[in-house]
């Protein structure tokens, strides 16, 4: 299956989902088959089962979820990394991982983007982005103090939470944020008013809580990408701890966490066992494993891509069901297909449409706009086409010696 088999784009139909929708029961909508071919499945390893069949395993039907893979804030973020290695040429900077995902990361490493976990390793001048999970506002200042062509790369939704914090600590309350230690978005965004801000990451974290008495309230914020069972457990206890609590208008879990969620409690029902294709140090991935758990489905597996499946995995599993973290890309979920090579073939079960857009940084467009005399249609450009670029760009690098 390739990205451009006819049987992924016929199933797109014109419905799209808006906020409110969003709170609805979901509709589901089988749709056609997916073709799959098993030619072109290319393990490392010779001795390696082409497909799960090599193994005696014979899956009857793939069901995959949609939504899944990349949403608009990392389609955004790709694309603005790879217009960075078109204008400034490499090597271009990257303050943490663009994105987590593994093989996007290693894609852009060949193409000559240099990633750090400390902007001063970063030299004066040089070109550099900052990752989609939002910077600490110190990183932020460093990194335009060194000099260089500097994009923030941050997706707005992580922008909002960074922008709830920073006005409730001028308010004065108290702020109880959940996430996740050391993860990225939540360094950054725990850094916007660490005076006020307070991490839990389970609800009996609650009970350690010490809070000013003299507060102007209580704020609840949250990580983007959290499980929304775990985002609810917390909620609910803090709501009968405090009096005073106060919640942002729009819940802080993305419409993107939300929606893959929500459309693997679908598939979760239908299928044996799941795979979820993403990396480790990805927190959305991790919580759709946790959410198909929770939905009724304990052989639910995370897996970077077809490599990582074990036979163990789909013992007993007539029906597979496969979904993809927020910055996985879809050729990993074909060659997944591919694998396990469904008799009855894959069907895809959609339960919600996205059309959210999220446009390149400004500083980003107006550097386009310059260079190339009109700003260049982004709309239409999708991440897989700004990665599939990145081959053609490493070849003059190869070539320079760099
Ligand atoms: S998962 Fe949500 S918050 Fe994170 S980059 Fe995507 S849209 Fe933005």
């Amino acid at each position: 299956m390739t990205a451009s088999d006819p049987s992924l784009t016929t199933e797109i139909t014109s419905h799209t989902s808006t906020p409110s929708e969003r709170s609805q029961p979901a509709e589901v909508r089988e749709l056609g088959s997916f073709a799959t071919s098993h030619a072109s499945h290319d393990h490392p390893l010779p001795s390696a089962p082409r497909t799960a069949r090599d193994w005696g395993i014979e899956v009857d039907r793939v069901l995959i979820s949609n939504p899944r893979g990349f949403c608009a804030g990392v389609e955004m973020a790709i694309k603005a990394l790879v217009w960075m290695l078109r204008l400034c040429g490499p090597p271009v900077y990257c303050y943490h991982e663009i994105v987590h995902n593994k093989k996007v990361v290693e894609a852009f490493e060949k193409a000559g983007v240099v990633f750090v976990d400390d902007v001063s390793e970063v030299p004066e001048g040089a070109p550099l982005m900052l990752s989609a999970h939002g910077s600490a506002p110190e990183v932020v200042a460093e990194a335009e103090r060194r000099g260089g062509f500097v994009i923030d790369a941050v997706c707005p939704l992580v922008t909002k939470v960074h922008h709830e914090a920073r006005l409730r600590a001028k308010k004065d309350y108290e702020i109880i944020y959940i996430g996740h230690a050391g993860h990225d978005e939540a360094v950054g965004t725990l850094a916007v008013a660490p005076e006020a801000m307070h991490l839990v990451e389970t609800r009996q974290d609650l009970d350690s809580l010490q809070l000013r008495s003299d507060r102007a309230g209580v704020a609840l914020l949250a990580q983007t990408t959290l499980s929304h069972f775990d985002w609810q457990e917390i909620l609910e206890e803090a709501r009968t701890r405090f009096e005073d609590l106060w919640l942002p208008a729009r819940e802080d879990l993305c419409y993107a966490t939300t929606n893959r969620q929500r459309a693997l409690i679908e598939l979760a029902r239908r299928c044996d066992a799941i795979l979820v294709v993403g990396s480790a140090n990805s927190s959305n991935t991790n919580a759709l494993v946790r959410v198909a758990k929770a939905a009724g489905c304990q052989d639910t597996y995370r897996i970077d891509g077809a490599d990582d499946i074990r036979p163990q995995f789909l013992q007993n599993a007539r029906t597979v069901g496969l979904t993809a973290g927020a910055s996985c890309p879809e050729s990993l979920v074909e060659e997944v297909v591919d694998f396990l090579a469904p008799t009855q073939g894959a069907t895809e079960l959609r339960v919600i449409d996205e059309d959210e857009y999220f446009p390149l940084p400004p500083k980003l467009r107006e550097a386009l706009a310059e260079r190339f005399g009109t700003l260049p249609d982004d709309r239409t450009r999708t991440a897989a086409d700004a990665l599939a670029e990145l081959e053609d760009l490493e070849a003059p690098r190869a070539s320079n010696g760099r």
